[in-house]
């Protein structure tokens, strides 16, 4: 379980404090001035965390794990897709919003470059296909063991455990098909990495 660092309670509470001041600052004063580089100097901080934990949490999995599965999300499109055209206005934005917000605050991508830059030719991306929704345990796949966000119950053998961590084990034991073709089932389970990331 990896958590990528984000800004604090206490300094999302400043930033968003900021942010009202800034609204309510007449353009071209100084005060609006000093505030957008306060606003500023916030935002680069909450960067220099992520790359500083990217580089160190990257470094550590590259040593430890021989062969290292990630799910292979594709950013740029839930990024880009979300908010639609005039012609054609995205569905369900605000909710799509959010879940951007959490995957790139994240620091993901980052993260996945970092690992292919120290690892290369070791790491895998694996389509996220059902991940969510396969049992990792018995193989069945159903939208309804999808408890809840959090928590994944088999509906066919039982099996429960943390939802991130189910999706995790599929990955790692190469479920979906991998670039290099195959299923990517070729080392015993135990030795395989699971590389898990959470947003904070
Ligand atoms: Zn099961």
């Amino acid at each position: 379980m990896l958590h990528a660092p984000a800004l604090t309670g206490r300094e999302r509470i400043r930033l968003r404090r900021m942010q009202r001041s800034l609204a309510r600052a007449r353009r071209g004063s100084n005060r609006r001035g000093r505030v957008k580089h306060a606003v500023a100097r916030l935002r680069a901080r909450e960067t220099d965390r992520r790359k500083d934990w990217a580089e160190k949490a990257s470094t550590g999995i590259a040593r430890r794990f021989d062969v290292i599965r990630v799910e292979d999300l594709k950013i740029g499109n839930m990024t880009r897709s979300a908010r639609g055209t005039r012609e054609n206005p995205g569905r369900n934005v605000r909710a799509k919003a959010g879940l951007n917000r959490g995957i790139l605050g994240s620091g993901w991508g980052l993260l996945v470059r970092r690992l292919e830059d120290k690892a290369p030719g070791r790491v895998e991306k694996i389509k996220a296909h059902y991940t969510s929704q396969r049992c990792s345990a018995c193989g069945q796949v159903d939208p309804e063991s999808r408890e809840s966000q959090a928590r994944f119950v088999c509906t066919a053998c039982g099996f429960a455990c943390h939802a991130d961590v189910n999706a995790a084990k599929n990955i790692a034991a190469g479920h979906a098909v991998t670039a290099r073709g195959g299923d990517g089932v070729t080392r015993p389970l135990n030795r395989e990495p699971h590389l898990l990331l959470q947003s904070a």
